[in-house]
């Protein structure tokens, strides 16, 4: 199976592709995650992706779609789940020319939800710079206040979950990745699913629209 989850950046894409990942035995294909470990590890491509990223544009398509072609051709042939990957219209067809012939996308889960949840979302977000736990100032408190329960680091906001960044990536999303929903919705299977709920009840949706999919 082959799925593509769409939606705003803190919509939740991330939770619920690790779900969508362990029930379905598939390989999470997260473009974040990779430019991230690029960019810890101080790779060219990483060098290359920083300054878009902290400033809540896109990388370039052409840096994207090489390494996320690698990344599908290296995925195993059960399938995979892409995670911010495609962006943009250009990206979406070079994907579908580069997957022709060759099995094509057999879904796309949109999480649908509103700026200012995801504002509200994504500005409290508070991360461990040591283990990379995940806290929110309102929602997901650390038992002492800006210091990580597990190691006792001293927490801090990622440079893209700032008010502004935040801000420019909505845009930015609305813009460039909002007409994908269109582009799909043409050419194949999109599933619309209300993304303003309990992360244990957008699973539950998401798993009841997936087991209507034939190739399992
Ligand atoms: P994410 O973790 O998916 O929100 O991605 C973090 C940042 O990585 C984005 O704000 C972009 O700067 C960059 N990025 C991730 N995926 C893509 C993509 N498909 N196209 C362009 N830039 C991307």
């Amino acid at each position: 199976m082959r799925i593509i989850l769409l939606g705003a950046p803190g919509a939740g894409k991330g939770t619920q592709c690790k779900n969508i990942v362990a029930g379905y035995r598939l390989q999470h294909l997260s473009s974040g995650d990779i430019l991230r470990r690029n960019r810890s590890a101080g790779t060219d491509l990483g060098k290359k992706a920083q300054s878009y990223m902290d400033a809540g544009d896109l990388v370039p398509d052409r840096i994207i779609i090489d390494m996320m072609s690698e990344a599908i051709r290296e995925a195993p042939l059960a399938g995979f789940v892409l995670d911010g990957f495609p962006r943009t219209v250009n990206q979406a067809r070079e994907l579908d020319e580069s997957l022709a012939g060759d099995g094509a996308i057999d879904a796309v889960v949109n999480l649908k939800i509103d700026d200012s949840i995801v504002q509200a979302r994504m500005t409290g977000r508070r991360s461990c710079p040591k283990c990379g736990a995940v806290y929110h100032i309102e929602n997901l408190k650390p038992k002492t206040k800006g210091v990580c329960d597990h190691d006792g680091a001293e927490l801090v906001q990622r440079p893209d979950d700032t008010p502004e960044v935040v801000a420019n990536r909505l845009e930015t999303y609305h813009r460039q990745t909002e007409p994908l929903v269109d582009y799909y919705k043409k050419n194949g299977t999109v599933f619309d699913i209300e993304a303003d709920r309990d992360p244990d009840e957008v699973k539950a949706c998401i798993f009841e629209k997936l087991q209507t999919l034939v190739k399992l």
